[in-house]
């Protein structure tokens, strides 16, 4: 007699257990997400598209400043007031009093990057049901199913284990994580006392993510962590292997061979500190995009010095040497404006430096105090109407550059990469759409908005098209596709064997 196996009765299956999500903060806590995400899926939970269809709630919260926390705090209210089950995760994790204060009744409570915490409580509340026949499918990989190990927190914190395999951004773009915590102290920021002290990747371990990346069709790896410069410092930049060769944990090493996958590489949170002279060597190379998100903050060494900043000082000349290196080169940068001990002079400081610098994208936030930072206790507290102003005047000239700069690039034929449709119910489809240069990153800088020309109906998004550029204002540009070029990465793509 043949043994056979047979399906199990469609009335016998067991209905999946649905974990709705909510992933806020920065792209740093976006990739916590995408891992928590990602083991969920492997352990058979289904991703609620809305509370109604939740069994529970997994909330991943930011905890940077005030107006963040509070956000945080109102989205764990609004989710266990919906399904009553709510697991909260993140930075504000880290503070437990303050949540437990405002919603006594969460589940549970994790800091970051704890994926392994974070599934122990989903299996508590919402244990799967195994059965006869899916208790006998292979198990593909550890913590793929509860019963086997899943990685410890030390493991998630490399990724070494697994990088996510579920995105929370489009396939064509990606944030790569290369180190999670912070070695430094600025006194304005608790960002080391929620997430711990540097701790970076192997080289290994990133360029297998970002391989696998790019087979997959996504175009533009975005580098990010809380020092991108500083990243292998805490390994002692310890080698680990890629495709048969030894890499170095280093900024350098690692740009390199990102560049060398072919996809456009952007790096964010750099400090200038003297090796970055490499990165925008590599840059006018055309190795990676020539594009840097340094966070200067401030421009008066004074602040600066308050603010007890990584790599400060010599700014100006910096930047000056980096366009010597590579003229197209776009930076991107952040301040904070009305800091305490910010008079009238240092603020003027920090005006003459944005009119000198001609930092291509800027933002800018008033300080604000974050609980348990050090700033705090600074003298010279700047009251709110004065931070306003300044903010407002600092805007202004911010705005008057990028508008300058984007002007110089009229009539310019710029690569951009499509991130979505822009018709209107006049428009054929395909007709408008919208997209990015190399010097914009996604949700942060300008776009592109363009027009598809005689390509109308035939781009996709993610495609990289060139286009001539015929209008900008003080944040975007305007222009219409020419041609699509084909994408020719240097990783084999996978389903795409020798297509477009
Ligand atoms: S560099 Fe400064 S602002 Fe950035 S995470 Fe570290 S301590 Fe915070």
């Amino acid at each position: 007699m043949t043994a056979t196996t047979q399906r199990p009765a469609d009335s016998m299956l067991i209905a999946p257990k649905k974990v709705g999500f909510i992933s806020l903060g920065c792209p740093k806590a976006l990739v916590d997400s995408e891992r928590i995400l990602t083991q969920l899926r492997a352990e058979g939970y289904e991703v609620a598209p809305s509370y109604e269809d939740a069994h529970a709630v997994i909330v991943n919260t930011c905890g940077f400043i005030t107006p963040a926390v509070e956000e945080s705090l109102s989205a764990i209210g609004e989710a266990l007031e919906a399904t009553g089950r709510v697991i909260v995760t993140g930075c504000l994790g880290e503070r437990p009093e303050k949540i437990l204060e405002r919603h006594p009744k969460v589940a549970a409570i994790t800091g970051s990057e704890a994926v392994d915490d974070v599934m122990e409580h989903v299996r508590r509340l919402l244990p799967i049901e195994t059965d006869a026949f899916t208790g006998l499918l292979p198990v593909a990989a550890p913590g793929m199913r509860p019963d086997v190990a899943v990685p410890s927190r030390e493991d998630t914190r490399h990724g070494d284990v697994f990088a996510p395999s579920v995105r929370l951004t489009p396939r064509h773009y990606a944030y790569v994580k290369i180190a999670e915590g912070c070695n430094h102290t600025c006194s304005f920021c608790i960002i080391p006392k929620l997430r711990g002290l540097q701790v970076s990747r192997d080289a290994g371990a990133v360029l297998y993510e970002a391989f696998r990346l790019v087979a997959g069709g996504t175009k533009e790896l975005m580098v990010i962590s809380q020092d991108t410069s500083a990243y292998g410092v805490d390994v002692r930049h310890r080698e680990s292997e890629f495709q048969g060769e030894q890499v170095r944990a280093h900024l350098t090493d690692l740009a390199v061979k990102l560049g060398e996958m072919g996809a456009w590489v952007r790096m964010h949170y750099v400090y200038p500190y003297p090796h970055v002279d490499r990165i925008v060597e590599l840059m006018a190379q055309g190795k990676i995009l020539p594009y840097l998100d340094i966070p200067l903050q401030h421009a008066s060494p004074k602040i600066l010095r308050s603010m007890r900043r990584p790599g400060a000082g010599k700014q100006l000349e910096t930047i000056r040497r980096w366009r010597a290196i590579c003229p197209e080169l776009v930076i991107r940068s952040t301040f904070i404006v009305g800091f305490p001990g910010e008079t009238e002079t240092e603020f003027q400081e920090l005006l003459t430096f944005l009119e000198d610098a001609r930092l291509d994208r800027v933002g800018a936030f008033p300080y604000s105090d974050v609980d348990e930072a050090d700033a705090n206790k600074l003298e010279g507290a700047v009251p709110q109407a004065v931070k306003e102003a300044r903010l407002a005047r600092f805007m202004e000239v911010a705005q008057r550059i990028s508008a300058e700069k984007l002007a110089e690039k009229v009539g310019r034929v710029m690569d951009v990469i499509i991130d979505e449709f822009n018709d209107d119910e006049d428009d054929a489809p395909g007709t408008r759409l919208i997209g990015r240069t190399k010097g914009d990153a996604p949700g942060i800088d300008g776009q592109v908005y363009l027009f598809a020309g005689e390509l109308a109906g035939q781009l996709k998004i993610g495609d990289i098209v060139k286009a001539r550029i015929e209008d900008s204002d003080e944040y975007d540009l305007y222009g219409e596709v020419l041609e699509r070029p084909e994408w020719k990465p240097n990783v084999p793509q996978l389903g795409h064997f020798g297509k477009h």
